[in-house]
């Protein structure tokens, strides 16, 4: 199935990232978020992130207006009646989620395929509450989107074939890589990555380390190209918590209760980047 015309929902971190790359790769983009405000926020960052790809010679300057000229916004889901694809990128909840996809479910024409960026949350619980579990699907991308070249999909029980190839086809167009994974909480991505901040933020806690000695052993000993902390700031101290959660909640194992530090900082609205101050504090 080709895909042409896309919905975005949700334009935070994610969700403008997303649209780029999709609006990049000739998609016309339809990038819906609750309020104009967070809509004009999220286009003024694709318009920047461009005009960085521009400066570093991977774009013209000729392409930015087209590419911008591909790009819708809405604050209306009905205005998604004539997609191919909506890719949800709403915050980590799965009672929003669900409500997102009951309603993109009856506004999307029927052959349309549904896709979640989810982090951690079961595909197939999501694709239940729908009339078309067989044209649902994880597509789990990496943050910053336009620069990562990592897409996890992830199959729900009824996932069918020709949902997963149009999905791997997409993401080999956007100039991603399609990688397989199974519906378990967190998939692989956040099963792995997230235990391991929630650790770095315990040691923070406990007094193992300071914060710079945290990140600047991870980096110079393991070769991450950041440290665990400057990374949960930049993914988003609430989207961690939240993927903690799910995984503690759902694979029912005390190793991955979310660390106290990390819901204090949530509980003070220090959410990382996004609000100015987290681990570090930002500009
Ligand atoms: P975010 O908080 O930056 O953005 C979420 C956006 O969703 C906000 O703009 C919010 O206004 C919008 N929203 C909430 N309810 C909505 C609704 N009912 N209709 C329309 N828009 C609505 O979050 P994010 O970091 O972009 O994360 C989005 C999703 O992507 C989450 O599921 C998260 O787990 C996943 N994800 C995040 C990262 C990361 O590094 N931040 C990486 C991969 C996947």
């Amino acid at each position: 199935m080709a895909i042409g015309k896309v919905a975005v929902v949700g334009a935070g971190t994610m969700g403008n990232g997303i649209a780029q790359v999709m609006a990049q790769a000739g998609k016309q983009v339809l990038l819906i978020d609750l309020s104009r405000d967070v809509l004009a926020a999220a286009t003024a960052g694709i318009e920047k992130s461009l005009g960085r790809l521009v400066k570093k010679e991977k774009i013209a300057a000729d392409d930015v207006p087209v590419i911008l000229g591909r790009l819708a916004t809405s604050t209306k889901l009905s205005d998604a009646g004539d997609v191919d694809l909506a890719v949800e990128a709403v915050s980590e909840d799965l009672g929003v989620k669900q409500r997102i996809f009951a309603e993109l479910d009856a506004i999307v024409p029927a052959a349309g395929i549904l896709a979640s960026n989810t982090s951690s949350i079961s595909i197939t619980t999501l694709a239940a509450g729908t009339q078309r579990p067989d044209r649902f699907i994880g597509m789990h991308f990496m943050n910053p989107v336009p620069v990562m070249k990592l897409i996890e999909v992830i199959r729900g029980l009824d996932t069918s074939d020709a949902t997963t190839d149009a999905v791997n086809e997409l993401s080999r167009a956007l100039g991603k890589i399609p990688v397989p994974a199974n519906d378990f909480p967190g998939f692989v991505a956040n099963r792995i990555l997230m235990p391991m901040i929630n650790e770095a933020v315990y040691c923070l806690m406990e007094g193992v380390a300071e914060r710079e000695s945290i990140d600047s052993i991870m980096k110079l000993g393991m070769a991450h190209p950041m440290g665990p902390l400057e990374l949960a700031d930049l993914i988003g101290l609430d989207v961690c918590l939240d993927i903690m959660v799910v995984l503690h909640r759902d694979l029912g194992d005390s190793k991955y209760r979310p660390c106290p530090l990390l819901r204090k900082l949530v509980a003070a609205g220090h959410l990382g980047r996004k609000t100015g101050r987290g681990f570090y504090t930002y500009e």
